[in-house]
């Protein structure tokens, strides 16, 4: 028996008939814990993978795409934030394994070169890691990482309109990205998308054809 990675209380491991289960690595966190984080479900938009009723979402609807879709697995809610606070601001690296079967399950099938949103090297000098190349890291999916990221002010000081409006602040960390149709960049949280479609525009300068992003996080 095992501890949960969130709460340490032990996770108790259900038999099941499944013959996959057999093979499966045990939990590393509990179903309380895992219940604490709320799937995206119903309708969402195109683009962005936000809730919504229409195909579009008001947000996406004037504004340069250069991102061209996210998906999100998760609503940020205060479970969420609290993971979070622990994970990138405590600096609990181990934490970012809990994804991984989630994340394992939305990228069957993809083969597209996964590309993990960086940090800045004085944020990552403050944390020890980069928060999404550790959880992809921690959930044996490959990845590379091509993109290298300026020293900004932290987006959470900043207005949604000063996010919306940001200037270009990722660069290639080696000669730009060859013969690559298609990237899916990985980040933890979509807020306004801003960043991830920052990233997706050098891409797209460089010859990239398509884009897409997964988060954990909407
Ligand atoms: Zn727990
Ligand atoms: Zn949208």
């Amino acid at each position: 028996m095992n501890n949960c990675l969130l709460c340490a209380q032990p996770v108790k491991q259900t038999a099941s008939w499944e013959l996959s289960w057999l093979f499966r690595s045990p939990p590393i966190c509990c179903k309380t814990c895992l219940a604490g984080f709320e799937k995206l479900t119903g309708s969402l938009c195109t683009f962005c993978g936000k809730e919504s009723t229409e195909p579009v979402c008001e947000d996406c609807q004037d504004r340069d795409h250069f991102l061209d879709s996210n998906k999100s697995i998760y609503r940020y809610n205060d479970f969420a934030k609290e993971y979070m606070k622990k994970f990138k601001f405590q600096g609990d690296y181990a934490i970012g394994a809990i994804f991984k079967s989630e994340l394992k399950k939305h990228l069957a099938g993809e083969n597209q070169k996964i590309v993990p949103i960086p940090v800045s090297k004085t944020r990552k000098l403050e944390r020890g890691f980069n928060q999404t190349s550790a959880i992809l890291k921690q959930s044996d999916i490959l990845y590379e990482e091509i993109l290298a990221k300026k020293h900004t002010e932290k987006q959470s000081k900043k207005t949604k309109k000063e996010r919306l409006a940001a200037e270009q602040v990722f660069y290639f960390l080696g000669k730009e990205v060859g013969e690559v149709c298609e990237i899916l960049l990985f980040d933890d949280i979509y807020t306004t998308g801003s960043t991830l479609n920052l990233a997706a525009q050098i891409l797209k300068k460089a010859g990239v054809e398509k884009v897409s992003a997964l988060t954990i996080f909407r």
